[in-house]
């Protein structure tokens, strides 16, 4: 459907709706359980698109910023060991390669509850966090953190500049795709970094998105899905060149950028820039497509869950995820399939999941329950979260569904 009215947001061209969600919550707006606060519930009308031009995939009108990142935000990074460990190599190669100079400090942007910064305080290396959502940003303070509380843009670069200089590295890991206002950030980076500073950026890939079917991705707070041709094309408008990009398997596929003020650029960047090309990221045929597996993915979980369902068996979710608030919703799978999940994260314990209204019960009562299945939802956790639960002692059966339904006995 041709609609004028909505333009990419990286570089204008004209966007077409691919695919249309409905009605979706927000994300990670978990609810108390409280018929005032479930009857007033906010939700927006979800619609996709791709940028033909860019490869730039976006929802096409997300919801105001302050109604997702504020003091109740309820995802805090450090939660997982795996994602800890892969940011202590990160921090590591970055105190190795990049800084230098006793007046070189390392920025992060969306530094949440300090996971990347733990390693400059424990190397006594200048840094500053930026978050949006106060509560992360007094978590990560309580560990020792430099951190403020803002939106980053250019008056925010202002004011950084006066009281700390330029920054040598600016960090941004699974952030930018939050931000809905791209160029506000470009802005600021142009401002804030060093001449031979480095730009370093990771968050999902979109082509990996594509081959799992993994739409759940997808959700307000995650405004676009990048890859390497819809970055480019951001960053070059502010002189950024895309230098290297390093590829991990983490939630579900990730694509870790660098940008400098230099042309340069290594055989990783055009082997990706070619793969995106081969798969057409940026041609609405593609998402067509994707829409179908995403429904497959949908119709799949639901016909098994009814299924076991009618047989008796108890079944619970594990990891209160974002995805998973797409999942449920598109799927609308609510708590007539699924009795509970389990989570291990304080703030969402005893809320219930975003438009599904299923409660969240506290992860270390999990091994007492004996569910005959359990739908791991944190399924990019799967090796961490599998490997604790047995040590447990845990009995129940494991289901994932993306790409297919696939059981796993938990012993
Ligand atoms: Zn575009």
């Amino acid at each position: 459907m041709f609609n004028s009215a909505f333009k990419c947001r990286v570089c204008d061209n004209n966007l077409s709706i691919t695919i249309d969600f409905g009605l979706m919550p927000i994300a990670n707006n978990l609810l108390e359980q409280n018929y005032e606060v479930v009857k007033s519930e906010y939700k927006f009308h979800m619609q996709t698109a791709v940028c033909n031009k860019c490869g730039c995939f976006q929802i096409v009108k997300v919801p105001d910023k302050n109604l997702m990142f504020n003091n109740t935000y309820t995802y805090f990074a450090s939660q997982s060991k795996s994602m800890t460990h892969h940011f202590q190599i990160l921090g590591d190669s970055i105190m190795k390669n990049f800084v230098k100079d006793e007046s070189d400090y390392v920025l992060d942007l969306g530094s949440n509850d300090g996971i990347f910064l733990k390693n400059f305080v424990d190397n006594e290396i200048d840094h500053l966090g930026v978050d949006a959502s106060e509560n992360v940003v007094n978590n990560s303070k309580s560990k020792g953190i430099n951190a403020i509380c803002g939106f980053f843009n250019k008056n925010l670069c202002e004011s950084i500049i006066k009281s700390k200089g330029k920054a040598k590295v600016i960090i941004s890991t699974n952030t930018m795709h939050h931000i809905e206002k791209c160029h506000e950030v470009l802005e600021g980076m142009d401002l804030l970094l060093k001449d031979d500073g480095m730009i370093i950026i990771e968050d999902p890939y979109l082509p990996d998105m594509l081959k799992l079917g993994s739409f759940e991705q997808i959700y307000a707070e995650h405004n676009f899905i990048w890859c390497c041709s819809s970055y480019k094309t951001l960053f070059e408008k502010y002189s950024f060149f895309l230098n290297d990009v390093e590829h991990f398997s983490i939630h579900g596929g990730s694509m870790r950028y660098y940008f400098s003020r230099n042309k340069e650029r290594s055989k990783s960047v055009d082997k990706y820039l070619a793969l995106e090309k081969n798969i057409k990221v940026a041609d609405d045929l593609t998402y067509e497509n994707f829409k179908i597996k995403s429904e497959e993915v949908c119709n799949k979980l639901k016909n098994f869950l009814k299924e076991e369902k009618s047989k008796g068996k108890r079944i619970c979710g594990y990891g209160a995820t974002a995805k998973s608030s797409t999942l449920l919703n598109f799927a609308k799978i609510d708590g007539s399939l699924i009795e509970c999940i389990y989570d291990s994260t304080p703030a969402k314990i005893g809320k219930i999941t975003p438009g599904t209204h299923i409660p969240i019960k506290d992860a270390s009562k999990f091994r007492f329950e004996n569910f005959d299945y359990t739908i791991l939802f944190a399924w990019n956790l799967k090796n961490e979260i599998t490997a604790k639960e047995k040590k447990n002692g845990a009995r129940t059966t494991w289901v994932e569904y993306v790409p297919e339904i696939k059981l796993t006995n938990a012993n």
